[in-house]
């Protein structure tokens, strides 16, 4: 059977989600709703999306002999993060549709050629250059100025895989620390906020975008998303523009998220895309309780070969990450007039450990 045939699904057929995260999670209740099953595979025995299904696999990414018998029993498979082994993505791709197409993560799953992909679109980012080592990262620091932004090229998230460089740093000593081979350094960009669009792209080409949702990060983790972003329409226009520029490049199939920083000057405001993920997003919650489609449906529905909802947003939204103790505070959450309450059932709280969210949607616009 080939990767690469069209999918559509009926009522009662299973999609394989790797990933067994809150996201993982979000989505199979998703799939329910819509009379899709769901298969979770992931290497981690307490996930939590294996709480919400009635068929898991725990094994490693690359258990050969897992991945068939799971791939076996599904009838397209997806994902719910990006740093799927290529490896893995190739196994199961031979047997069944993988959607969005795993080749995809080759550019996402690496900031340089990330980067490289989306400049290439004529779409603006922070300055960059890559280094590869601490001499490469001071001739960097000449090119870029200071402060900068050092990230390794792979596997960063939340901030992690990151620093900041000022004047005074020791650039050796940035480098060691750092603890990797290849990176890139970025201009420092002098932000008014931070925004992100979440895009649903369908199998037919078409594409959905909800509103723009903005995002203020504490300790480089994501705390509060609220929508509709402060900012002009024609700016939030130019926003979604670029999510669907680039879902189209990628000839994606499912739900996209751009994330975008919203810069002062000369001309106004204008846009740099940071970061693409190639999946459901954090900044995308609200639109569970927020809007008449969810962005876990819109992802759903697109991997399963069906029509885009028309998402209609139902006021404007505030959705409030819990993080690590906070969770302790559900109780007094649960009192709270008009808010909606997700707890991922992920056991004991850790610091900087997304344990829930917590949405509140005011009807006024
Ligand atoms: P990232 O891992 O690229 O998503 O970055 C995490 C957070 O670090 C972003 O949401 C920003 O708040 C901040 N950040 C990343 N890159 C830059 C930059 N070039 N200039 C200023 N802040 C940045």
């Amino acid at each position: 059977m080939s990767g690469s045939r069209r999918v559509t699904l009926k009522p009662g057929d299973t999609i394989g989600i790797l990933g067994g995260g809150q996201l993982g999670r979000m989505l199979a209740l998703a799939a329910a709703r819509l009379g899709l099953r769901c298969q979770v595979f992931s290497p981690d025995p307490d996930s939590p999306a294996f709480d919400v299904v009635q068929n898991a696999t725990c094994a490693e990414y690359a258990d050969v002999e897992a991945l068939e018998l799971f791939v076996a029993d599904v009838d397209v498979v997806t994902y719910e993060f990006e740093n799927i082994p290529a490896a893995t993505a190739m196994v199961l791709a031979a047997r069944r549709p993988v959607l969005p197409d795993y080749r995809i993560l080759e550019t996402v799953q690496d900031r340089l050629v990330e980067k490289n992909f989306v400049s290439g679109l004529g779409i603006g980012t922070a300055t960059y250059v890559d280094v590869a080592s601490a001499q490469a990262l001071r001739e960097a620091i000449k090119i870029i100025g200071l402060p900068a932004v050092i990230k390794t090229i792979r596997f960063g998230y939340d901030g992690k895989g990151q620093a900041i460089i000022r004047e005074g740093d020791d650039p050796g000593q940035v480098w060691d620390d750092l603890g990797t081979r290849s990176a890139i350094v970025e201009a420092f960009v002098p932000f008014e906020r931070e925004i992100s669009v979440i895009a649903a792209r369908g199998a037919d080409g078409g594409v959905e975008c909800f509103d723009v949702t903005e995002n203020e990060h504490r300790d480089h983790i994501l705390k509060y998303s609220r929508v509709p972003a402060v900012i002009p329409d024609t700016l939030a226009a130019q926003a979604r523009d670029i999510a669907k520029k680039i879902a189209t490049a990628l000839d994606y199939v499912g739900v996209l998220t751009v994330e975008m920083f919203v810069v002062p000057s000369a001309d106004g405001l204008t846009l740099l895309v940071n970061e693409i993920a190639p999946r459901v997003h954090n900044s995308g919650h609200w639109t569970l309780d927020g809007a008449s489609v969810s962005q876990f449906e819109q992802h759903i529905r697109a991997v399963a070969g069906w029509p885009l909802g028309k998402p209609v947003r139902h006021g404007s939204a505030v959705m409030t990450n819990l993080i690590g103790d906070d969770i302790l505070d559900y109780e007094k959450w649960l009192t709270v007039p008009g808010a909606s309450v997700h707890i991922y059932g992920k056991g004991p709280p850790r610091a900087g450990r997304k344990m829930g969210h917590v949405t509140e949607v005011k009807q006024s616009k």
